[in-house]
């Protein structure tokens, strides 16, 4: 059995800060089931939002606006005191990670370039070209490494080890030794990211699969608004690879079949740069009323960044540009880019408090695996990249705070019953059973793509569930060829896919429940957001007999009333 006092599952940008903040006075190890450097935190495009005021726009940016519009954005949704804590420490996690050497895009005065994105009054979203993801997380990486943080990289979390309310550790399967490994640690954290892969279309890399959720789960920890899931309004036709809001942040426009800038009937004040919720819904909108383009792959809509000019797209938007001229053979200096919605971003996820911690002691969660609630019903673009760092650096505090106090010793015969309660499960999926676990996991992210997309209704709910239970009795007789651990992909999948079940199962419960449209959860049978009745977070608990149990939780409310959502 492996000894740390922390162990973080997850090697993404939460994950790294945290290690980073606690790897001075306790022994920490990392864990990801890729190299860290490949975690989706990599793709992140277009930018952190912190209110520097760098922009001659936003002088008079403040971190108390910045809250606003993330309140605003989350459709009254968020808790509060989060958001606030959030948006202040905004700035010194932007001027922290600038010192860390992290190579931001500058203004001519030296300062940290900031451009617009949605939803927000002010041009405040930092960014270095549209590689923002991949200056950050080398940055706190090599930090991590600098420092001495042990990293388990190509190791896979299958399991928390809890009881009795207590976390003792994880259990790992070493996918290069092929081994199962026990992990004792005095404080565990998750950080393993969003679970867009429970979808069929999405941004999200393939390994996002919320996993970790799933695991945190079945250990008896709540999800948290699991209903609402972001689509964005712009990946690539054909492949979903995400083109950043910064293509419209810095100017592009939207176009249908008709050659309109069609955001003019939608939002004509806000125009491209609404919120992504409402975004996403116009160009549905469009795509079903005829107006849109069609191919071969598809229907779709134009992102045109051609008026922006050569000089400014090979400035500020290299990446865009290689990656529509590698994928779809357009170059957009030269001609639109085809583009349509699809899954990007979990608001929701596990539940925890602005410190972390969960209802399960010794066991935290940050990033987007995690529900603090900063995002509510909608998160607006540049404030996951901001989420992760500072409730990663927050997280990192609280359980240097626990471990000082901590009392009792984690237990191993917990996390040894743990590992072979998982050796009879790996035993199991490969003795018996008639169903292949891709089959099954490509019905699971069609039901969610088909029956929980942009637009919901009562009756795509109800064939929603009831497909997603069927799915679930098709699990129990799941086989794989083999119970060889080395390299595996079909087991881990396999393993893998009974969280993306539950996750799926929540994300449609708590869309049927809520029957009003809030954020990103639209109903078409019920259009008007109730605060009534809805001004509540969904906490779906795993019950006795494995049902899930749903229950409500009022946001927390500091000093913005819930107001009608203008842009
Ligand atoms: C294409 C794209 C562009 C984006 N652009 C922006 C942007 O410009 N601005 C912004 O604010 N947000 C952006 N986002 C969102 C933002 O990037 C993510 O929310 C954020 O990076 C998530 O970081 P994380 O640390 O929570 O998780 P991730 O970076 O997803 O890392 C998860 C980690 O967990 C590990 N892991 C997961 N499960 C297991 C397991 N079972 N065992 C072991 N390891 C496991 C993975 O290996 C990985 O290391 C973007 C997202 C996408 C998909």
């Amino acid at each position: 059995m492996i000894h740390h006092d922390v162990v973080i599952v997850g090697g993404g940008l939460a994950g790294l800060r945290a290690a980073v903040g606690l790897c001075d006075r306790h022994d920490v190890a990392l864990v990801s089931k890729v190299h860290p450097i490949r975690s989706h935190s990599i793709a992140a495009q277009g930018g952190i939002n912190a209110a520097l005021g760098n922009n001659p726009d936003a002088r008079d940016d403040t971190w108390e606006k910045h809250t606003f519009d993330t309140i605003k954005g989350s459709d009254y949704l968020a808790d509060q005191d989060a958001v606030e804590i959030m948006c202040k420490e905004a700035i010194n996690v932007v001027y922290e990670m600038d010192h860390w050497g992290c190579p931001f895009s500058r203004f001519p005065d030296g300062t940290i370039c900031q451009r617009p994105f949605g939803g927000a009054g002010f041009p405040r979203t930092c960014y270095s070209a549209d590689l923002t993801g991949h200056v950050l997380l080398n940055t706190l990486y090599e930090r991590a490494v600098a420092k001495g943080v042990r990293v388990y990289a190509e190791y896979v979390a299958v399991a928390l080890a809890a009881e009795d309310g207590t976390c003792h550790g994880v259990v790992l399967i070493d996918q290069v030794r092929g081994t199962i490994i026990p992990v004792l640690a005095k404080a565990t954290l998750f950080a393993t990211g969003g679970y867009g892969r429970v979808y069929f279309h999405s941004t999200n890399a393939l390994i996002n699969n919320g996993s970790g959720i799933g695991m945190a789960y079945a250990a008896g920890v709540p999800m948290k608004d699991m209903e609402f899931v972001q689509f964005h309004p712009t990946t690539l036709l054909g492949t979903n690879i995400l083109m950043t809001e910064a293509c419209r942040g810095e100017g592009g426009y939207l176009i249908n079949n008709k050659g309109e800038r069609f955001m003019e009937r939608y939002v004509p004040k806000a125009m491209e740069l609404a919120p992504r919720d409402i975004v996403s819904r116009s160009i549905q909108t469009e795509i079903e009323t005829g107006n849109a383009f069609e191919n071969e792959q598809g229907l779709y809509v134009h992102l045109d960044l051609r008026h922006l000019g050569e000089r400014m797209i090979l400035e500020r938007l290299p990446g865009i540009r290689r990656i529509s001229i590698d994928f779809a053979g357009v170059d957009p200096v030269r001609e639109p880019i085809p583009i349509m919605p699809c899954q990007h971003y979990s608001m929701g996820g596990i539940d925890t408090n602005t410190r972390g911690e969960t209802t399960l002691k010794a066991f935290y969660a940050a990033g987007e695996c995690a529900c603090v609630s900063v995002h509510g019903g909608n998160r607006l673009g540049g404030n996951s990249l901001l989420d992760t760092i500072v409730f990663g650096k927050i997280c990192a505090a609280s359980i240097d705070e626990f471990l000082r106090e901590q009392r009792r010793a984690p237990v191993e015969g917990v996390v040894a019953r743990k590992k072979e309660e998982m050796e009879i499960k790996i035993r199991k999926l490969s003795d018996s059973g008639n169903e292949s676990p891709f089959r099954v996991l490509d019905d699971l992210r069609k039901t969610m793509d088909e029956c929980v997309g942009i637009f919901r209704t009562e009756g795509e709910l109800e064939a929603g569930l009831e497909r997603v239970l069927a799915i679930r009795e098709r699990y129990r007789r799941v086989k794989v060829s083999s119970s060889a651990l080395h390299m595996n992909y079909e087991l881990i999948g396999a393993l893998e896919l009974e969280s993306m079940i539950d996750v799926g199962h929540a994300i449609t419960l708590g869309a049927l429940l809520r029957r009003e449209s809030r954020g990103a959860h639209f109903r078409r049978d019920y259009t008007k957001r109730n605060d009534q009745d809805w001004l509540k977070h969904t906490l779906v608990t795993r019950g006795a007999g494995g049902e899930p149990f749903v229950s409500y939780r009022p946001p927390v409310i500091t000093r913005y009333q819930p107001m009608e959502r203008v842009y």
